[in-house]
């Protein structure tokens, strides 16, 4: 087959587009013919070494994949070929403490596909059996791609973990980004009012289409004071972030008494300080949260179906135009997700 993949660690350059090896399923895998696969910030800290590859290099990216079964293994049943499918992306062993706690996104041995394992920039991908939920026809692959990653950590992050409630105030940082793109619909169909931030005036109006009812150019003016204004000196009640610095740090700032800071990444950096004096007096939560469950990926799939989440696509390209399609993430031109298409 052929995979856009890379042998060495670099930018955008390293990337190449040339013959594969083909992946071959487990008696429990199921080969996808990729139909289409989404960019992710995880993507460009695997490529620049910042997240080596596990399993080391030649490495194939792609964590978000839509397409049809091509194989099956020999134990893999329920599933046809031709079949349309979204993958799940997460990866747990299914017997340490924690899978059997039910919390399979801390597996001791958790991965994800496109990191641990080789991903969908690429004309097959092998996954779980158990990864592998119908794509509902009223979904296109490319609508369904943009939502295993950003839409389903946000879904956990906000729903889940934070239980936003109808009338709570909540500022989603970058509306441009895949994960605030779709935190802000998330945070309004919970009936939760939304601030967010922007890096350019041209995304205004598209964190406004989103349901966004402030939106903030945090060059020209400080989120914080903002958020303020913006809930009557108040404080917001929970802050989506997944920044990390000064962000992070100036987010605990933003929020009311018991408020809760879901922090979802760290596309700057790892590292943010917290003002322990405000985090303990005010007694405000900081929650870590990856991915999410299966199932809340297929309840995602039913809003989508029903019209009540949108999944937010920029643009795509061709394959073979991998790395372009990188440097144009890596540039932060998007608004919302960047496809390609084998
Ligand atoms: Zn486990």
């Amino acid at each position: 087959m052929k995979a856009a993949f890379f042998k060495e660690h670099g930018g955008a350059e390293k990337i190449l587009y040339d013959d594969y090896r083909d992946p071959v399923p487990e008696a429990t895998e199921v080969v996808v013919r990729v139909r289409a696969c989404a960019l992710n910030h995880v993507d460009m800290l695997l490529l620049d070494g910042r997240f080596p590859p596990p399993e080391g290099l030649p490495h194939v990216n792609g964590c978000e994949v839509t397409g049809t079964v091509e194989a099956t293994g020999a134990a893999a049943t329920g599933l046809s070929r031709g079949q349309r499918v979204i993958i799940f992306p997460g990866l747990a062993c299914g017997h340490c403490e924690y899978c059997l706690r039910g919390e399979r996104t801390v597996c001791v041995r958790y991965g994800y596909l496109g990191a641990h394992k080789d991903g969908g920039y690429a004309e097959l991908v092998k996954a779980p059996a158990a990864n592998i939920l119908p794509l509902p026809d009223a979904i296109s692959f490319e609508a369904g791609a943009a939502l295993p990653l950003a839409m389903l950590t946000s879904w956990h992050a906000l729903v889940a973990q934070a239980e936003v409630r109808p009338g709570q105030t909540v500022l989603v940082q970058a509306a441009g980004s895949g994960v605030g793109s779709a935190a802000i619909q998330i945070a309004r169909l919970c009936g939760a009012r939304v601030m967010t931030t922007v890096g350019s005036d041209d995304k205004i109006e598209f964190a406004r289409s989103l349901g966004a009812e402030h939106v903030v150019n945090y060059r020209r003016q400080d989120f914080v004071d903002e958020a303020k204004k913006w809930t009557a000196k108040r404080g917001v009640d929970v802050v989506v972030e997944h920044i990390g610095g000064d962000t992070f740090e100036r987010s605990v700032s933003a929020l009311t008494r018991l408020g809760k800071l879901l922090t979802i990444g760290s596309h700057d950096t790892h590292w943010g300080r917290v003002d322990l004096r405000h985090l303990y007096s005010k007694n405000l939560r900081i929650i870590g949260t990856n991915l999410g469950t299966i199932l809340e990926l297929r309840t995602i799939l039913d809003h989508v179906v029903e019209g009540r989440l949108r999944p937010v696509i920029d643009r795509a390209f061709p394959l073979k135009e991998t790395g372009a399609a990188v440097q144009y993430v890596l540039d932060r031109k998007n608004k919302g997700k960047v496809l390609l298409l084998p």
